[in-house]
């Protein structure tokens, strides 16, 4: 190369070096070098061409000496390793040397479009980025076959690699702008967001200095936001809040997540419920990338609680009456199941469906009625205890929920069965409602929740079922679910109604027990009891005694026996078979304790047959005296004063202590059958029954033996000072004809 021409070679060089630093226009600048080698190599039958690659495709930037059809023709086309020149060498990554088109293999496709264009040889080099990539093709055109020497080809690599310069200069300019179009578009949208973010966003270093502050809601601060920067939490908070947010912002940087809390800020419109959130930001500050921050986001959600507990309170209460709704009983029901399973323990479902709601809703419209209702369940609550759960269920149903009542089936009964006599009661009452003044009945049916209970819609379900059998049968309101107690329950409401039909048909009799001396003169004789039913015989008093006595006829059978029991002495009377001390022992039970006017009734009967108290001996139990002392301390005197003798029955079965024995009006004691039938196989009732007799010889007791039906057990009292004995020994409890005939024979 001349002088000259290298002086100009490396003008046109630092020229193009210059372009290329300065970002111009690529094409401009691809073209420049085209232009520059074509002027170097002064060859007019020589042509250059750059083209660039794309997705496996070469694209047209600069070849001004080409025709510009060629150009167009050979634009987009898709390398491959046999495609002209330049496309192979792109495909391949190395130069191509085709020193005559019309012959070489690779241009068998093109080889008419280039003849045609007046081209007949092409060079080409692959032009390869400094990472080695593809990024174009640099070609050298010829209008005859040629071969180029090897200072055309150091030639062509040195231009290649300075088009691959540009190339990648411009691709990492359009990248760079790329990236900073769309930082600043992801700025703007940023900033956009925090403005209408409602959240307060809050940015604090590690001490909880506030370093910046964005968002919507600055009521959030606590404090004027203006000044805030570069104070702290513990500047800005009362104690207790500070330290909590503090806690968190140091849990948050220890652990690198994001944590969630919840405090109450206390401002002028009242308490605000304030969730915050908090993040680590790394690298905020550029002055200083390792110092760790955290971003806290605070928003108010004291709207969203309310709403909540609104949505709580309508999904589990009932909005009439503020009860629990099904939801809920179902709920806590099945709650009490798992309980009652784990810890085996009872618990009740007392189903309660008004009677007469729906006829009053009915006529005297819903306001009425839901007056109705909600005074209902105020009625309702006052029956129940504090831990129990009531519901409204239905328009007139409503659940009683009790909880882990104990460890006994029958106790758990007898205690749902109160509550639910006591919710009776509760509703016997008239209410005063709008409309006038209503009464309304209810019938109620009571499922135990038994250690083995099934869901909580099962129970339910079985509490329905008996409320309808309550309804059903209308005798008894209240019905149980459970089998056994169904069946006992049964029992007791055909026991009670073949009581009264027994009462009507003088179906009660009393049976006298003879009471004799230690040299076996009859003293006494205890009227028993006895109900000659028409199926099963004669029927024991156990059986029906308590019930009579729940079901308030006890009375109508007491003076059954009161009245068989004077005629009894009459007919002695008659017969001159009445010895001057023989006296009659009444059972007496609880309820005529409770009666202050007993004396009188007593009285009443006897003066009808005129009979003296002094005739009748009144047994009562050591169970009896402990309600009421007093009142019956004072009963019991004036029965006594009268005449009457009174006698401890069952003694030492109940809970009496003999210390008290001095204070009560009492003539006689009966030890208790339980004592005799043991007093030659336990050495302890010997001495009990030792003990009673002295001390009753002590307080002036009149000793009585219980159930003697041994002789052996006759050996042992005889020695004792016993006044009388009563047992199956002697005689057994007999009809009053049998009495009669068995005072005449002895
Ligand atoms: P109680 O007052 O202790 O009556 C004695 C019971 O012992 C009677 O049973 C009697 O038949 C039974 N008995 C008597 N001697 C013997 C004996 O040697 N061996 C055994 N095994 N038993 C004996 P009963 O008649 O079945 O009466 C049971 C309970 O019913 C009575 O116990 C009493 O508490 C109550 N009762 C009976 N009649 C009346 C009554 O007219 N009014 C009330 N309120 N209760 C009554
Ligand atoms: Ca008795
Ligand atoms: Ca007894």
């Amino acid at each position: 190369m001349k002088q000259d021409q290298l002086q100009s070679l490396l003008d046109h060089q630092t020229q193009l070096i210059e372009n290329i630093a300065l970002e111009n226009d690529l094409s401009a600048n691809l073209r420049a070098i085209v232009q520059h080698i074509e002027d170097c190599l002064n060859d007019p039958l020589l042509h250059c061409s750059i083209l660039l690659l794309r997705d496996g495709r070469l694209f047209h930037a600069a070849a001004p000496g080409l025709p510009p059809e060629y150009c167009d023709a050979i634009n987009g086309v898709e390398i491959s390793a046999h495609c002209g020149s330049c496309g192979t060498a792109a495909y391949l990554g190395k130069p191509v040397i085709s020193s005559d088109i019309a012959t070489d293999p690779i241009w068998t496709e093109y080889a008419d479009l280039a003849l045609n264009a007046g081209l007949q040889a092409c060079w080409s080099h692959p032009i390869v980025s400094s990472g080695g990539q593809i990024l174009g093709t640099f070609g050298t055109y010829y209008q005859t076959p040629k071969t180029p020497d090897s200072s055309h080809l150091e030639f062509l690599e040195h231009f290649s690699h300075l088009a691959s310069i540009a190339i990648e200069k411009h691709q990492a300019r359009s990248r760079q702008k790329t990236l900073v179009q769309q930082l600043t578009q992801a700025h703007e949208q940023l900033n956009s967001l925090i403005m209408l973010l409602p959240e307060l966003l809050i940015v604090l270093d590690e001490q909880g200095r506030y370093v910046d502050i964005y968002g919507g809601d600055k009521t959030l601060l606590n404090a004027n936001s203006g000044r805030m920067v570069g104070l702290s939490v513990r500047d800005i908070w009362p104690p207790g809040a500070a330290e909590k947010i503090m806690q968190f912002v140091q849990s948050t940087i220890e652990s690198d997540t994001v944590k969630c809390f919840e405090h109450t800020l206390v401002s002028e419109s009242g308490p605000r419920i304030l969730e915050n959130r908090t993040v680590v930001i790394k690298h905020y500050r550029t002055d200083d990338p390792e110092k760790k921050h955290v971003l806290w986001m605070v928003r108010d959600i004291t709207e969203q609680k309310r709403a909540q507990k609104q949505i709580e309170q309508l999904a589990f209460y009932d909005p009439l009456t503020n009860l629990p709704n099904r939801r809920l009983l179902m709920n806590r029901t099945q709650k009490v199941i798992e309980r009652a399973t784990r810890d085996n323990r009872f618990g009740a479902l007392i189903y309660i469906d008004l009677n007469d709601f729906k006829r009053i809703n009915d006529s005297l419209g819903h306001y009425v009625g839901d007056e109705l209702l909600i005074s209902v369940s105020q009625r309702l609550q006052g029956s129940i205890r504090e831990i129990d759960t009531i519901a409204r269920i239905g328009g007139d149903e409503f659940v009683v929920l009790m909880e882990a009542l104990g460890f006994n089936e029958n106790e758990i009964a007898s205690e749902a069965k109160q509550v639910s006599q006591r919710i009776l009661e509760s509703l016997e009452s008239h209410f005063e409602l709008s409309g006038g003044r209503y009464k309304i009945g209810a019938s109620i049916g009571i499922a135990l929740i038994d250690p083995n209970a099934d869901d909580a819609i099962e129970v339910l379900k079985h509490a329905d079922a008996a409320m309808y059998e309550a309804k059903r049968n209308r005798r008894d309101r209240i019905c149980f679910h459970n089998a056994l107690l169904q069946a006992a329950l049964d029992r007791r409401i055909r026991i009670e109604s073949e009581i009264n039909d027994a009462l009507d048909h003088m179906l009660f009799h009393a049976f006298f027990q003879p009471q004799i001396d230690l040299d076996g003169n009859l003293i006494a004789a205890e009227a028993l009891i006895r109900w000659q039913h028409p199926e099963r015989g004669l029927v024991t008093p156990s059986e029906f005694i308590p019930v009579a006595e729940r079901m308030g006829v006890i009375h109508r059978i007491q003076q059954v026996v009161l009245n068989q029991a004077c005629q009894t002495l009459k007919i002695l009377e008659l017969n001159k078979n009445l010895s001057p001390d023989f006296r009659i022992a009444i059972n007496i039970c609880p309820s005529q304790l409770r009666q202050m006017d007993l004396p009188d009734l007593l009285l009443k009967t006897l003066k009808s047959f005129s009979l003296s108290p002094e005739r009748f001996i009144l047994e009562i139990t050591e169970g009896m005296l402990i309600e009421n002392l007093d009142q019956t301390i004072e009963l019991l005197n004036r029965l006594q004063l009268l005449g009457f003798k009174v006698s401890i029955d069952d003694f030492g079965t109940g809970y009496s202590s003999l210390s008290y024995l001095n204070q009560l009006p009492v003539n006689e004691i009966k030890i208790d059958r339980s004592f005799i039938e043991t007093l030659n196989e336990e050495p302890s009732s010997q001495g009990i029954f030792d003990t009673v007799v002295s001390l009753s010889q002590y307080l002036h007791f009149d000793v009585i033996a219980e159930g003697v039906e041994e002789d052996n057990q006759l050996q042992i009292i005889r020695n004792k000072k016993v006044r009388g004995m009563q047992g199956y020994l002697f005689a057994r409890p007999m009809s009053q004809a049998s009495f009669v005939d068995y005072v005449a024979a002895a």
